[in-house]
């Protein structure tokens, strides 16, 4: 059988042509990378719940009419997904101080912000994915007038569906990061969600005890990463309740 073609790997997944033209086949690794990738490890298990967590969230936006790359999930490990031309910015939307925010303007974590902030960085290893201005996206040619606007608002029906999903399993979503990407139907462009969304790129807090759940675990040394995403795929449903700890070799596909 021949090989299929790579077409990207990055920090935690890799990209392959997909089976028709339009489409990639999104692979996830168990790799786990922080401090732009100055630390690194191999978690088992990682890529198969992130994988299932992405289409958890991606498949809820797409059936309440928030578009979305994501086709279907494929196996274990792989999603087939549209092609999109990503726009080179990450876009973030947090509801809690956290993070690089609170470290910026000096708020607590945890201090809950007045509405939801959207802010955009410029994805670009070499600089650390600079914080920019919508003023920066503009004259740079990133991104127009329209498709800002249509990214905030994008980004923050994720919000509000993220939040109500989250919420109803006793987790509060602090922040996350989304990718967007263009898809050209003729003419016409759309922007759909891009990339992944799963507790790699996203602050969860459990509601009543305020543990974390997300990739602060490995960031900050503050327990097994596994079983954090474990816990958040078992309360969402996503895993069979009776799976055994860390989702590994039990894991439905
Ligand atoms: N984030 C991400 N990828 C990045 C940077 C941030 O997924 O390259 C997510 C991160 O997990 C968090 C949110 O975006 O949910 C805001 O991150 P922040 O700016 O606070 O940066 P950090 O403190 O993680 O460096």
């Amino acid at each position: 059988m021949a090989r299929r073609k790579k077409v990207y790997e990055g920090k935690g997944k890799v990209l392959y042509e997909g089976p028709e033209p339009g489409t990639f086949v999104q692979y996830f690794k168990d790799d786990a990378t922080a401090f732009n990738a100055e630390k690194h490890d191999v978690i088992e298990g990682k890529g198969v719940l992130n994988n299932r967590l992405s289409e958890f969230f991606m498949s809820g936006l797409n059936a309440i009419g928030v578009p979305t790359h994501f086709i279907k999930r494929i196996n274990m490990r792989e999603q087939l997904i549209r092609q999109v031309e990503i726009i080179p910015l990450e876009v973030v939307v947090r509801n809690v101080a956290a993070g690089s925010f609170s470290k910026r303007l000096g708020i607590d974590e945890g201090e809950p912000l007045p509405r939801p902030i959207v802010e955009f960085y410029y994805k670009d290893d070499a600089l650390g994915d600079p914080l920019v201005t919508e003023e920066h996206i503009l004259a740079f040619g990133w991104a127009g007038q329209q498709d800002l606007d249509d990214m905030v608002a994008l980004a923050l029906r994720v919000n509000d569906f993220l939040s109500g999903a989250l919420l109803g399993v006793g987790i509060r979503l602090i922040d996350f990061k989304i990718e967007i990407g263009r898809i050209w139907e003729g003419d016409y462009m759309r922007l759909v969600v891009a990339d992944e969304i799963s507790p790699d790129s996203c602050r969860l807090w459990d509601i009543k005890t305020g543990k974390r759940l997300d990739k602060d675990v490995f960031r900050r040394d503050l327990g097994d990463l596994a079983d954090a995403y474990t816990e958040v795929a078992r309360r969402l449903g996503v895993l069979p309740q009776t799976s055994a700890p860390l989702g590994k070799p039990t894991l439905i596909n």
